[in-house]
């Protein structure tokens, strides 16, 4: 690549030159999400792709921001967010986890889990550093670490009757004297795995006596089903002296337009995660953090949210059972994976294409999830829709 960027003469071709811009992400195209919402549309297909509720948030929550914007919360809040959603967000994570995070150093509200999974990557990876992948992963994860000149190191999940699991021991092999950062998922997106108190250990295992840093991308740590707890990272003194937890209040509350999530980590990985953080964004929008921090100080949305999105997986994979899909478990998020190898031999793209334009249902390939091309048969419906939507799709589905 030319990287000389002085203009020659002529104006076209001084254009064109301008117009040579190195890539900083070569191989990153528009993301799955995006496509398959687009086709979705133009398909009039019900879309249980793209992964966002079908229905309103609490009017409650819409009330608090509102009041928030009337009695003039309408200027620039403090760099790391408003210290009533920091000292919201810290009790909430004492009292379910039980891990005391100062809220003024140790909290930094962000624009979107996104953002603060891009932040944490820029503020602790340098050119050359590894840093492990567990694939299928979440988009964002790797373009991130490329951004910051990393290596992502993949390591893919296994397939077996118990659903998708976390191969430690090739976790363990795949660490090096370079290894900078682990980047877990869990409740994990696609698969809808969760990780249980024996995957905390062998991560500890891995981890303990080196400087690598965990990334913890725990958006959906309030859709956990049947029972079971969230095992974040930061319940474990050990694990969260050096992890980054992420978060999203788009995914807790019914909001993802509204972008907005935050950041714990100990006050020295805080302190750097803000240097970037305050250069990037500076801080996230004033009304929507009092907004929330006043919402969040009734803990039941939260509390209940098992329950809600429980009862419509169970609803799905009811109707399910009648089709020939093969569903694989979902033990936490609103996704719900199917094998559809009984179906049809098309790659996975071109299964979710052809089931969103020709059935009228679109759904994400599981592939889209891996950096080198993978076809296991499987691809991804999300549940968070209007119990009406969800019964839509099943009597499309049926038909095949
Ligand atoms: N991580 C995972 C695993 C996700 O599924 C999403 C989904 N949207 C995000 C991060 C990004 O969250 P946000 O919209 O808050 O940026
Ligand atoms: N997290 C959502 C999903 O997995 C989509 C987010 C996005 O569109 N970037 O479907």
């Amino acid at each position: 690549m030319n990287r000389d960027l002085r203009i020659p003469d002529g104006a076209a071709s001084a254009d064109s030159r301008l117009m040579q811009l190195q890539s900083r992400l070569p191989k990153v195209g528009t993301t799955i999400f995006t496509v398959m919402s687009t086709l979705a549309s133009e398909k009039s297909a019900v879309n249980l792709g793209q992964g966002f509720p079908d229905f309103n948030c609490d009017p409650a929550l819409v009330d608090a921001v509102g009041d928030a914007m009337k009695n003039g919360f309408n200027q620039y809040p403090p760099m790391p967010g408003v210290p009533a959603l920091r000292q919201a967000i810290a009790a909430k994570i004492d009292k379910i986890y039980g891990h005391s995070y100062d809220p003024a150093t140790e909290i930094t509200v962000t624009a979107g889990a996104t953002q603060g999974l891009l932040t944490a990557i820029m503020c602790a990876v340098h050119p050359g550093d590894e840093v492990i992948v567990i694939e299928p992963a979440y988009d964002s994860y790797v373009p991130s670490i490329e951004l910051a000149g990393g290596k992502p190191v993949p390591v893919q999940m296994t397939l077996g009757a118990d659903g998708y699991q976390v191969p430690w021991d090739r976790i363990a092999a795949a660490v090096s004297p370079r290894t900078r950062m682990i980047m877990i998922n869990s409740p994990h997106n696609p698969t809808g795995s969760v990780l249980k108190p024996a995957d905390i250990e062998a991560l500890k295992d891995i981890v303990r006596g080196t400087e690598i840093l965990i990334l913890s991308d725990e958006v959906y740590e309030h859709m956990v089903f049947d029972g079971a707890r969230h095992e974040s990272v930061c319940r474990d003194p050990e694990l969260a002296a050096r992890a980054f937890v992420v978060s999203s209040f788009g995914k807790t509350y019914h909001v993802t337009g509204w972008k907005i999530g935050y950041v714990a980590a100990p006050a020295m990985l805080s302190a750097e995660f803000r240097k970037v953080h305050q250069y990037n964004i500076f801080t996230v929008n004033t009304p929507v953090q009092h907004g929330i921090a006043q919402y969040m100080q009734n803990p039941a949305p939260y509390l209940e949210l098992p329950a809600f999105y429980q009862r419509k997986r169970d609803l799905f994979r009811a109707g399910l059972k009648h089709t020939r899909f093969k569903l694989l478990p979902a033990d936490g998020t609103y996704f719900l994976c199917v094998d559809y190898s009984a179906i049809s031999s098309l790659s996975e793209a071109d299964f979710a294409i052809w089931l969103t334009a020709e059935i009228g249902v679109a759904a994400i390939p599981v592939s889209a999830f891996y950096q080198s091309p993978r076809e296991s048969g499987i691809v991804r419906f999300c549940f968070a829709k209007q119990d009406q939507t969800l019964q839509q799709a099943l009597q499309r589905l049926a038909k095949i």
